[in-house]
């Protein structure tokens, strides 16, 4: 089928519109891009083709015009957009703009390009989480469980979501762009070649972060050498091999960590919530990602309990 001969096709499908209203012309529109972007198999996501649509001159001309339009003229502005959409999906343009859709799938990693727009105060460390050596992680690309291989630091993402701590929902907006991050600057949802490249780019540590501060790298030092990520996945395969009986095990080392943060945040004054950046993020936040959760008793004793979810 030719391109013509699908547009035709499409049009004869989705009803005459000379008796449209303007909102029923956009969900028509909409309609369309979903199936017709399903049909061609493009891995684009269906709101960047929107957005690169209605910033376009055409688009944007048909729908202010659409109302005075008469019936028969509706017909062939419907023609022209369904065109129009369709070379958009096959000639993607190669830029940003700012669908948003990146910013909903996580918070970016940080690389040390980024390293100024820190030391100029732009980014405040409470936006900031470090993910540590050996930390279970879901992998973007497949979902699937694996260990760091070195630490990374990242912006943190909205509670309960995978939305970048700096995207706005309500307006599709960074709030930062301006000065938004190395990966951001070079994600393209048209082109994964391009994301790829920056695999040689070297990553932001916490070394790089808190350069000259002896006293924190000494306390990162010594907290990844009580509390690691090696510690705790030991801790619960002895769980595991054991079945259950070394439960005390991994509750001490729990309580110990919990323990050394806050000591620390007391002791030198850090606030609570910078301690994921300097300290990484607490054992008891990763219990799920392990398949358990702590539960307090009445009286005060910690439980560790099967995670449902
Ligand atoms: S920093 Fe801005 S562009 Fe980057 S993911 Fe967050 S909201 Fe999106």
């Amino acid at each position: 089928m030719t391109s013509s001969d699908t547009i035709q096709h499409q049009v004869e499908a989705m009803g005459y519109p000379g008796n449209w209203d303007v909102e029923t012309l956009r969900k028509k529109w909409i309609e369309f891009l979903d199936s017709f972007m399903k049909e061609s198999g493009t891995a684009l996501p269906l709101k960047r083709v929107r957005y690169q649509m209605e910033q376009s001159i055409t688009y944007q001309e048909i729908e202010n015009r659409w109302a005075r339009m008469e019936p028969s003229e509706r017909l062939t502005a419907w023609k022209r957009l369904l065109e129009s959409s369709e070379q958009v999906i096959r000639e993607v343009l190669p830029t940003c703009v700012q669908c948003g859709e990146c910013c909903r799938k996580s918070g970016p990693t940080l690389h040390r390009e980024d390293l100024e727009i820190l030391r100029q105060e732009r980014i405040p460390w409470n936006r900031l989480l470090t993910l540590r050596l050996g930390e279970p992680v879901r992998s973007p690309m497949d979902d699937k469980l694996v260990f760091l291989q070195e630490e990374r630091i990242k912006f943190r993402e909205k509670e309960g979501t995978q939305e970048c701590v700096f995207f706005d929902a309500i307006t599709d907006q960074c709030t930062i762009y301006p000065d938004r991050p190395l990966q951001c600057r070079a994600q393209a949802c048209w082109d994964a070649n391009q994301s790829r490249e920056l695999a040689g780019q070297p990553y932001l540590s916490r070394r790089d972060i808190l350069n000259g501060v002896q006293v924190l790298l000494d306390m990162r030092d010594e907290h990844d050498r009580r509390c690691s990520f090696e510690q705790l996945q030991n801790a619960f395969k002895r769980l595991e091999e054991s079945r259950g009986e070394t439960v005390d095990e991994v509750l001490k080392l729990l309580a110990y960590e919990d323990h050394f943060r806050h000591f620390i945040a007391e002791q030198m004054n850090i606030p609570e919530d910078t301690l994921d950046l300097i300290l990484g993020r607490s054992f008891v936040e990763m219990l799920p990602i392990f398949g358990f959760r702590v539960t307090e008793e009445p009286d005060g004793t910690k439980c560790l309990v099967a995670d449902e979810k």
